[in-house]
């Protein structure tokens, strides 16, 4: 498994804080961290940001937002402000909101970095994929990931789509309009024996457009719902598919109605 830097750096935190057992980042120790790393950490009113680190003289001070109650939310927000504490303190300033940590591969290369620095810290690779050892994916699995990790489900399926260990496809919709795409890469190595056709097959996905009508978050968004949901689908909702296909597939929708956000998955049992 190639690292990025940004994970590298995330890894080299961990190590030099002798921390690499599952659940030992836990809220107080995560706060500890980044005391101990040199950085200040408070809890105050961000009005409507998530966090914020501000680096003057060679001080930082890492604020996150005490109207956070998601204990998820708040430690990938304080994870991903001590990414950019590691990796960017040439930049003054930097506030986050939780749209910026959804919106994962469009914001630019500093938030992808810091993004990529708090998913390793929180989800170590190979304690994430211990936990995803022989297992298919299934909307449970990412319940369980998310509470063992202690991140919230969006994260956990983001990791997934990097380090699981079976393939699929995520779509991320945000006011009934795709925004990005990821296909599972890892699956393309040799780790892999059986590469599902699908996976190479052309998305019916246009950026900045609605979702397929017939796909379960092109229903969700369409009826207003905006709870979780899982279904069979057919394979040709989302791809161009060809006759010898097995029609079938499952979308799970993971919604998050504050930000009127849904990632899909989509996977082949
Ligand atoms: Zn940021």
């Amino acid at each position: 498994m190639l690292l990025t830097k940004s994970e590298a750096a995330a890894r080299k935190v961990l190590l030099e804080c002798g921390l690499d057992e599952i659940n030992s980042l836990t809220n107080a120790n995560l706060r500890r961290l980044i005391l101990s790393r040199g950085a200040y950490y408070e809890e105050i009113d961000l009005k409507g940001k998530d966090g914020r680190i501000v680096t003057f003289e060679g001080r930082s001070i890492i604020s996150i937002s005490s109207a956070i109650t998601d204990r998820g939310k708040k430690r990938f927000t304080a994870a991903h402000e001590l990414g950019h504490f590691e990796m960017h303190k040439d930049l003054p300033v930097n506030v986050d909101t939780h749209y910026e940590l959804c919106n994962w591969y469009q914001s630019g290369i500093h938030e992808k970095e810091a993004n990529e620095f708090a998913s390793e810290l929180l989800m170590p690779f190979n304690l994430f994929n211990l936990q995803c050892k022989n297992q298919k994916f299934r909307p449970e699995l990412i319940d369980q990931l998310s509470n063992t990790f202690l991140v919230s489900k969006t994260a956990a399926i983001l990791k997934f789509v990097k380090s699981g260990n079976h393939p699929v496809f995520v779509v991320c919709t945000k006011d009934n309009k795709v925004k990005w795409w990821k296909m599972s890469k890892e699956m393309e190595t040799a780790e892999h024996e059986f590469i599902p056709n699908w996976l190479r097959y052309k998305v019916k996905v246009t950026a900045n457009l609605p979702p397929p009508v017939d796909s379960v978050v092109g229903q969700l968004f369409k009826t207003n719902q905006t709870q979780e949901r899982f279904q069979e689908i057919e394979k040709s909702t989302w791809f161009l598919t060809k006759p010898e296909d097995d029609p079938k597939m499952f979308e799970f929708c993971h919604f998050v109605p504050s930000y009127n956000f849904a990632l899909s998955v989509i996977w082949e049992d």
